[in-house]
């Protein structure tokens, strides 16, 4: 279903837009259903314009990153999606400010090229994100890693469009990252710039292929997924729990409903065959959850975004 379209929201700014937008392939789930309005915004003000419109008008607004923690409803999404695919919102900028150890990056701009080219040029820094699709808005948003470290380990700054439609820019000393969570304000993460540090390329490209080589081979990678779909729990004595190691222990790994699945190489890997529907990986979700409940006591809690209509600010 597509709602009236209010062009008056955009049809004077810089944006490509796209009305009724199948977002299944810009997830790396493929499925779900459509955005009643995709926004490119062109620029940065257009992106504020926009943003401030939206919040006077009403209209739910959501940023779409390179869509790798992302769950659409088979329903869609009501209101205005962005992605920020235009070429000044995928710029990186090396030697930030004239400075050797300050690099920038854009909102949209690949986080797997980002630590390639890093390596290249004897840039240290990043290698915790090798094998982690994101974008940096994304990455940064989710505080992406893991066992090598995460993102926020090296944010010098972020500049972020709140949903007021103003752009603040937030130092580190004002920011605080968490286990998958940041205290970045809600909005659109236009960049982020990074500490970083001169090195010998071959020892960084030696890195980051050591960390890719180990999430290849604990990893399914190539499957339909968002990564891990749970978070992993703190227990009642303080330490955090492997959430794929729970849903072993329940017996879940390789269970199935419709076309979701539980990947037999990973317990917290929930994947979909072709042709499934997000139907299928909710209640897949539950099946689990429930599981590990009666098995082990714990609540498990998503990792992944889910975005369906009604439920954006
Ligand atoms: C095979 C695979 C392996 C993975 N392994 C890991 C891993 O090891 N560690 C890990 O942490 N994650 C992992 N993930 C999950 C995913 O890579 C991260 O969560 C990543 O940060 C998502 O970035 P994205 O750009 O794809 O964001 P999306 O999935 O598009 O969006 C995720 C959230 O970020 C928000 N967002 C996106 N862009 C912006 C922006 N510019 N400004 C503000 N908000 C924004 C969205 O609104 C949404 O709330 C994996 C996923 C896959 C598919």
């Amino acid at each position: 279903m597509i709602v009236a379209s209010p062009s008056s929201l955009y049809s004077d700014l810089d944006v490509r837009v796209e009305l009724d937008a199948p977002l299944a392939a810009q997830t790396w789930f493929g499925i779900g259903g459509r955005a009643d309005i995709l926004i490119h915004p062109q620029s940065v003000q257009a992106l504020e314009t926009l943003t401030r419109r939206c919040r006077r008008d009403g209209i739910p607004l959501r940023v779409l990153g390179s869509g790798a923690n992302l769950l659409v409803d088979d329903d869609g999404v009501d209101g205005v999606v962005l992605k920020l695919d235009a070429p000044v919102f995928q710029a990186v900028e090396f030697n930030a400010s004239g400075r050797i150890e300050r690099m920038r990056a854009f909102g949209g701009a690949s986080m797997e090229k980002l630590v390639l080219e890093c390596s290249r040029r004897g840039i240290r820094g990043l290698e915790q994100m090798a094998g982690i699709p994101a974008s940096v808005g994304g990455a940064v948003r989710m505080n992406a890693g893991g066992k090598f470290g995460a993102i926020g380990d090296v944010v010098d700054a972020v500049a972020v469009v709140a949903v007021d439609g103003e752009l603040s820019v937030l130092t580190r000393d004002s920011l605080h990252f968490a286990y998958r969570e940041t205290s970045i304000p809600k909005g659109s993460i236009v960049w982020a710039s990074f500490r970083v540090e001169s090195d010998d390329p071959i020892a960084c490209r030696a890195r980051v292929l050591e960390i890719f080589a180990y999430k290849k081979s604990t990893q399914p990678m190539s499957a339909a997924s968002a990564g891990c779909m749970f978070r992993n729990p703190v227990m009642p004595n303080g330490t955090m729990e492997s959430a794929g190691r729970l849903i072993d222990r329940a017996g879940m790994k390789g269970a199935r409903v419709g076309g979701a699945f539980v990947s037999d190489a990973h317990g917290n890997f929930l994947a979909v065959d072709r042709g499934a529907r997000t139907d299928d990986l909710r209640a897949l979700i539950e099946k689990v959850q429930a599981a590990v409940s009666v098995n082990s006591g714990v609540e498990l809690a998503t990792e992944v975004v889910f975005w369906r209509r009604g439920d954006a600010v």
